[in-house]
């Protein structure tokens, strides 16, 4: 199906997705990736469908949507694939910009060094950038990129295109137990961050199974390091883990309400003595969420961390 949706989702609102790739055609075969295996690996551009066929698949989606009622902000290539090996991916951009909707494409950054692919890139109102590592080695490791990939011409075409993109720009980055959470390979995605300067980076970990299932969440404790070494560079950093339906929603309920923050951030102690506070309740709702394994203390740099349960119990 070229278009689904739309779907919730905590970054775009309610999303229409374009699969304008087959399934499983890729540029990575990442050993986290949740569409399984990489059924095929290549890097040459080429047109899959006709932009006419994947933007009336699109426009009869909306027109469905909009009759039942049904509002979307935005039209998201995200396909079970890389979105920029779509030789037509710009003009597919082109063509869906009558519509009227905001265009998003979710990319792993892979052929960001090619000109044509930071020119297509150019056309979208909000991109995301994957940034899973930033030294060759763990790169091969996690993402396993097709052998004729260099990392270092993926970073420098990353921030060629960050130069001139006029858009949102994010990134994204998916962190593997003992692969990529390290804190000095953290430390070195922080400062390529600090350069590319996103409007906003996210977190991820594997929440469903995994390609291999070797791979496995980081703990608590290195998520919540990642999260304080990015914020140290980055402005806005969050964390990307699925729970699209609450997060932000204060509810006026103190523990749906501390569980939906801390599943977007960490929360430092005195933060969540001022929340407790505010909310009139006290330190017993914290350790009963503890308890319950809803909630993870954890210690950064002198400072206690509460963080929500993140990791998917497997
Ligand atoms: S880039 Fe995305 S689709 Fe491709 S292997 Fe990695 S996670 Fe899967």
């Amino acid at each position: 199906m070229i278009a689904f949706g739309p779907v919730p989702s905590r970054r775009l609102g309610r999303s229409l997705g374009i699969n304008n790739i087959p399934p499983k055609i890729c540029t990575f075969a990442c050993v986290y990736c949740q569409l399984g295996r990489t059924l095929k690996m290549q890097v040459e551009r080429c047109a899959f469908y006709r932009p006419e066929e994947v933007v009336s698949a699109v426009r009869d989606k909306v027109e469905k949507a909009t009759a039942s009622g049904e509002s979307i902000d935005y039209l998201t290539f995200v396909p079970d694939g890389e979105p920029t090996l779509d030789a037509n991916l710009g003009r597919e951009i082109e063509l869906l910009k009558p519509l009227g909707i905001k265009i998003a494409v979710i990319t792993n950054s892979s052929l960001i060094w090619r000109a044509d692919v930071r020119e297509d890139l150019m056309g979208a109102d909000w991109v995301s950038l994957k940034i899973d590592a930033a030294q060759e080695d763990v790169w091969r490791r996690i993402d396993r990129p097709h052998g004729s990939l260099r990392l270092g011409a993926v970073l420098d075409g990353m921030l060629e295109f960050a130069k001139d993109y006029t858009g949102e720009l994010v990134t994204e980055t998916m962190l593997a137990r003992d692969v990529n959470d390290g804190a000095d390979h953290v430390r070195e995605v922080a400062e390529f961050l600090a350069r590319l300067a996103p409007a906003r980076a996210y977190l991820s970990i594997p929440t469903r199974p995994p390609a291999e299932p070797r791979v496995g969440a980081p703990k608590e404790e290195a998520i919540n390091r990642a999260y304080q070494i990015l914020g140290d560079r980055v402005d806005h950093v969050e964390y990307l883990i699925g729970y699209e339906g609450n997060a932000f929603a204060f509810t006026g309920n103190v523990e749906d309400d501390l569980l939906s923050i801390t599943s977007v951030h960490p929360m430092r102690e005195d933060a969540v003595r001022a929340f407790l506070a505010r909310a009139g309740a006290a330190w017993p709702v914290v350790r009963s969420l503890i308890d319950r394994d809803q909630l993870v203390e954890t210690e950064y740099d002198g400072h206690r961390f509460y963080v929500r349960k993140l990791r998917a119990s497997r």
